[in-house]
């Protein structure tokens, strides 16, 4: 048998674990076990340990990386239903089926080593190749809506780029995101010899997450979350890729097939009750089909309030801040279709995924990023008015619209109106992130930093390395 070099390192390790530690898999290329797991109680001592790992990580082959990234994808997929149960229970918020789906079926999209690539001239005067290469040590703050499967996806990204990883995530989703921090590291550690990769503060609150932005050992920031840390991010010295709100508009004009608009609309705003940020949260549609529209959502799913309900619900999923603003009442935020329905003061049959009904332009509902499945639909003259009130709903978020129509230049018109980061034509919002439509998926989608669907270049520095006078070979 040839002795490879991989096959030395697996001899080594393999060795290395029996003896208990799982310890270094190379000769002092990997630090000594910290016995944390990846779980830190301060920003600076999670941020040390990960900068250790980056010492010892940067050294090791690409296949290492694949490896680890490996790691994160199977424990996403073999316990997306402990995971997801655990995620669900902590936070209080979204469904079951849909947080388990997060992490088997949507986590294996999230792009790894195979994305990398190198960029090359070649010419009489030589070659020159851009490399994508590692930053260093990130630091990742993660919202409550999906905290495990943001620190997962952005954890495949940035660990397939080469870097390693430190998180602060949301208060309220804390507890899962440090199980799946421990249950990542021990399986990279026993793969390829590595602690710390991604590590985690363990309490995080708004100090930790400010010490994360301003500590020296952090040399890129990616922010998923609402405008206070995204305004927070985009104030930081530190580089940021910043995925911010969304309030994502629905326009569905005359030339629209009825029953797969109605059955995308209905899928996209019921996954995980609506808590995606690129969920559908408000509906335009032209006066010619409004009526039929509102009949097939009802056939897929949607069940019809009245104005009356619509307008208890509204009473109780908003309050006035001493801001004198309106603000989602947080207790009703990813909840389920039946429990808006019982505030609406109305039960709603098993199996209900929404309840939506008809509302003004102005109504709080269309102007707020509720996250709740409840979607008012509002009826407009025309598809040019359509799409001024879905370019002013979304508040230049410049994050996700959707389309449904068979006329391509509306599909021109409203793209070009939207300026968005994610369009989607004629199908669910999550088709824009590769689930049921083309292309892969991340959820962290950076649109005031412009980075787009995050993917492992985001998390890249160019590198160019020019040879000249020789290395052409034709
Ligand atoms: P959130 O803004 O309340 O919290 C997000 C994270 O930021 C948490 O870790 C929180 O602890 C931290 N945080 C909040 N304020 C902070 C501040 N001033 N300084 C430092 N850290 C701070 O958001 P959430 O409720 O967890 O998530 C929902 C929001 O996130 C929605 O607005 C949604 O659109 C957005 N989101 C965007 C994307 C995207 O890819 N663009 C993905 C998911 C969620």
């Amino acid at each position: 048998m040839e002795m490879t070099e991989d096959l030395i390192r697996n001899v080594i390790q393999q060795v290395l674990t029996q003896m208990g530690g799982g310890g270094p898999a190379t000769n002092g290329s990997g630090p000594r076990p910290s016995g944390k797991d990846g779980v830190y109680p301060t920003a600076d001592a999670a941020v040390q340990a990960a900068e250790a790992a980056f010492k010892a990580y940067r050294t090791r082959p690409l296949a290492d990386r694949r490896k680890a990234v490996d790691c994160i994808r199977t424990i996403c997929v073999e316990q997306a239903e402990e995971l997801g149960r655990m995620e669900l229970e902590e936070t209080k918020i979204g469904r079951l089926d849909h947080k388990i789906g997060k992490l088997r079926d949507a986590i294996p999209r999230a792009p790894g080593v195979e994305y990398l690539r190198t960029d090359n001239w070649s010419g009489d005067d030589g070659i020159t190749l851009t490399d994508y290469a590692p930053f260093g040590v990130i630091g990742a703050i993660t919202p409550v809506t999906h905290s495990l499967p943001t620190l997962a996806g952005n954890a495949i990204n940035m660990l397939a780029a080469g870097n390693t990883v430190v998180v602060n995530a949301h208060p309220s989703g804390a507890k899962v995101a440090a199980e799946g921090v421990r249950r990542f590291n021990r399986a990279i550690r026993k793969a390829i010899g590595l602690d710390d990769l991604i590590t985690i503060i363990e309490t995080p609150t708004l100090e930790s997450a400010a010490a994360l932005f301003d500590h020296r050992g952090v040399k890129l920031l990616v922010v998923t979350g609402g405008p206070a840390v995204a305004r927070a991010a985009l104030a930081s010295k530190r580089r940021a890729v910043v995925a911010g709100p969304g309030n994502p508009p629905v326009v569905v004009d005359g030339t629209a097939d009825l029953e797969n608009a109605a059955r995308s609309i209905v899928t996209g705003a019921a996954f995980d009750n609506n808590l995606l940020c690129i969920g559908e949260k408000q509906v335009f549609a032209v006066s010619e089909i409004f009526d039929r529209l509102m009949e097939a959502v009802g056939r897929h799913g949607g069940f019809r309030l009245n104005a009356e309900q619509i307008d208890a619900l509204t009473r109780k999923a908003f309050a006035l801040g001493d801001d004198k603003h309106y603000h989602v009442n947080k207790d009703l935020v990813g909840r389920d279709a039946a429990v808006l329905a019982k505030v609406a003061g109305v039960d709603v049959p098993k199996g209900t995924e929404i309840v939506f009904g008809e509302t003004g332009a102005d109504h709080l509902f269309v102007e707020h990023e509720q996250m709740m499945p409840f979607i008012p639909f509002v009826r407009v003259p025309d598809v040019d008015r359509a799409i001024e009130l879905a370019r002013s709903s979304e508040h230049g978020y410049g994050h996700t619209a959707i389309l449904h129509s068979r006329d391509t230049s509306v599909m021109s018109r409203m793209g070009k109106v939207m300026d968005c980061t994610v369009f989607v034509v004629n199908g669910p919002s999550v088709a824009g992130l590769g689930l049921g439509g083309e292309g892969v998926l991340s959820f962290s989608i950076a649109g005031p930093t412009g980075e787009g669907v995050t993917t492992p270049l985001t998390f890249c520095r160019q590198r160019r390395t020019a040879v000249v006078g020789t290395m052409r070979f034709v």
